[in-house]
């Protein structure tokens, strides 16, 4: 089994190169972001938990996205692996991933940090928001908090992987093809 954190700030391209990763890797597609719009959607009450949070660009809490987790990890079938994408995002969700995959003896192998600066980030973000119909991406003060909430909460789960050898760096700019070359070189060479 191939289990890949792929890891970045928002609007760094984590859910298109997932697509691209799946296609490849035929791996399952395990977005946090996507389960909760989807729950949203459907009205569950777990969407409405989540909903206050996110529309203010804050994190949901560890236990809510953990059980929802463990449970899309026990209904999806067997598979050559799963790609986290958006996931975890605070060190208590990273060590809680790690226990849920020990039970299935199938650990992460890689975490692909996708780098991008934080202007480029911004526009990103704002151009996305003019067609995905995501709240979170039409304001600027909601897009902002989304970057500080990583730079504070997010990123030290990049250290819990790099003390465990499984951090990769790599450049998230220039176009899609190219950085889906840099990510395969990373993962082909582990
Ligand atoms: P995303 O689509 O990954 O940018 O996620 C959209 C929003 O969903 C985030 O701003 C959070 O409010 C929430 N969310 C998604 N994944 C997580 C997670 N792993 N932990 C906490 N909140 C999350």
């Amino acid at each position: 089994m191939n289990n890949i954190v792929l890891f970045g700030p928002p609007g760094a391209g984590k859910g298109t190169q997932s697509e691209l990763l799946i296609n490849k890797y035929k791996l399952v597609h395990i977005s946090t972001g996507d389960l909760f719009r989807k729950h949203l959607s459907e009205g569950s009450e777990l969407g409405k938990l989540a909903q206050g949070y996110m529309d203010e660009g804050h994190l949901v809490p560890d236990e809510v996205v953990t059980g929802m987790v463990e449970d899309k990890i026990s209904s999806s079938n067997k598979s050559n692996g799963f790609i986290f994408d958006g996931f975890p995002r605070t060190v208590p969700q990273a060590i809680a991933l790690d226990n849920l995959l020990e039970n299935l003896n199938a650990p992460i192998n890689a975490m692909l940090m996708l780098e991008v600066p934080q202007q480029e980030l911004i526009d990103r973000l704002i151009l996305r928001g003019k067609s995905s119909g995501r709240a979170d991406d039409r304001n600027l003060e909601k897009i902002n908090t989304r970057i500080k909430v990583y730079e504070e909460e997010t990123l030290p789960v990049a250290n819990y992987y790099r003390e465990q050898g499984k951090l990769h760096p790599i450049e998230g700019i220039g176009s899609i093809q190219s950085i889906f070359e840099r990510l395969q070189k990373a993962l082909d060479n582990q």
